[in-house]
């Protein structure tokens, strides 16, 4: 079962498009909240570092749309990660910063530390990110998918 996300890439929040996939993913992430009805906030001010109510979260949506680099949603119900990943301690480096802010792509407006620590305590984020450093690393000669290379 494939959900359809070609909406995330809507540059148009307001297009029927974009709000129906919202409406969609609410509608999946509000069977995955807490035990006390709170979720990860997906939109681009929070990407997933705070917990908030489901609604809150849908109003998030709306007026800040959801992170674009967020594709696997992992949070809200999509089961991605085959077992338990065990990530063993990894050094955050200014290496891996630089990859954060890859991952989150225009997520990040603006340099915001906390938030970022916040992520480097999230086991299921560093698996993630270790995902993505391996397949960037196998990527290297290649051409896969939309990955942006940045601007060096
Ligand atoms: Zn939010």
């Amino acid at each position: 079962m494939s959900l359809d996300k070609s909406w995330l890439s809507n540059p148009n929040r307001r297009s029927p498009e974009y709000q129906q996939g919202i409406d969609s993913f609410v509608e999946m992430a509000k069977e995955h909240v807490d035990k006390d009805g709170n979720i990860r906030c997906p939109c681009t001010r929070c990407y997933n570092s705070v917990l908030i109510p489901w609604v809150k979260m849908d109003y998030h949506l709306q007026i800040w749309g959801i992170c674009r680099t967020y594709k696997d949603w992992i949070y809200h119900g999509e089961s991605l990660i085959p077992e338990v990943v065990v990530v063993d301690e990894v050094m955050v480096t200014n290496d891996m910063v630089g990859v954060i802010e890859d991952v989150m792509d225009e997520c990040i407006e603006e340099s915001n530390s906390a938030q970022i620590d916040t992520l480097f305590q999230d086991p299921i984020f560093m698996a993630r990110l270790s995902q993505f450093m391996d397949s960037k690393k196998a990527s290297a000669h290649g051409d896969e998918d939309d990955m942006d290379a940045g601007d060096d």
